[in-house]
């Protein structure tokens, strides 16, 4: 009995992402921490606060500045990452009309866009505030996935990527526990693809002074052999592609329509194969 699943890249069941808000000087830092354990991650800015500059935060154990990046900083902090939209001035969003929600998103995506000379593929809701027609509003725009700010505490994939939550802070109790599940080696036929999704902002590692627990967390998931380092748009627009994949009615070819190398398993259930399929290549299964 033949069993089928797509894969990650280079035939991985397990993908790492995180999402940081608010376009902190913090992040510089953090962006050495991430780039020395070869983790991806995406940034989420508001293109509307970076003349802000510098506030003090007091609501936390040790003073976290809250220092906005100024704009011709970005495109060379955030090389090796991806930039989000997070709204122009990080206005809640939800009950808010869906003029001033869509003026909010596309001015953030348009400024990012001349900022960076990069596609904007998605967002992170601010204050993860946001109603039904910020959802439209996003489709309408195109942003592929926007991210809430509820924990799902597992490794789930979003049925709707436009609600995608996170499986914790980094900040939560659980967030150690979750990275040494996480790590632990996936056995079994039942394997299904992992995403571990950690979010928050770098004010925050101040605040706390989380910058060693950052260092746990990433010595316990970064530089993995078995897992796919991403940013958050990498993920959405790889199992996109995905899904275009198609499949002879007999099951025993497929082609890849897009752009992307795509990966699956095939054949027996407890013995499968990983394929590759490349751009526009058509492969043959095993009946
Ligand atoms: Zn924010």
């Amino acid at each position: 009995m033949r069993f089928d699943q797509v894969l990650f890249p280079e035939g991985k069941y397990k993908a790492f992402t995180l999402s940081f808000d608010d376009g902190l000087e913090g992040d510089i830092p953090l962006i050495e921490m991430m780039n020395r354990h070869q983790v991806k991650g995406t940034f989420n800015l508001n293109s509307g606060r970076f003349e802000e500059g510098y506030v003090i935060e007091k609501r936390f154990p040790n003073p976290a500045p809250h220092t906005v990046l100024a704009r011709d900083r970005v495109p060379e902090v955030y090389r090796e990452h991806e930039i989000a939209c997070h709204g122009y001035t990080h206005m809640n969003l939800d009950g808010v009309s869906p003029r001033a929600q869509a003026y909010q998103l596309v001015r953030d995506i348009y400024e990012l866009e001349k900022l960076t000379g990069k596609r904007v593929l998605g967002m992170a809701y601010p204050n993860g505030s946001y109603d039904e027609n910020t959802i439209q509003v996003a489709r309408i725009l195109e942003l592929k996935y926007a991210r809430t700010v509820r924990s799902s505490g597992d490794f789930s994939l979003p049925e709707d990527f436009l609600k995608w939550c996170p499986s914790c802070h980094y900040h939560a109790e659980s967030c150690l526990e979750l990275a040494k599940r996480f790590a632990a080696p996936l056995v079994g036929p039942n394997r299904r693809l992992q995403v571990f999704y950690v979010w928050g902002h770098t004010h925050e590692l101040y605040g706390y002074d989380d910058w060693n627990r950052m260092e746990q967390l990433l010595e316990l998931v970064g530089e993995k052999e078995e897992i796919w380092y991403a940013t958050n748009g990498e993920i959405v627009e790889y199992l996109e592609a995905a899904k275009k994949l198609i499949y002879f009615a007999d099951g025993t070819r497929v082609t890849n329509p897009t752009c992307q190398r795509i990966w699956l398993r095939s054949g027996h259930k407890y013995y499968p194969k990983v394929y590759e399929v490349g751009p526009s290549e058509t492969i043959e299964l095993p009946e």
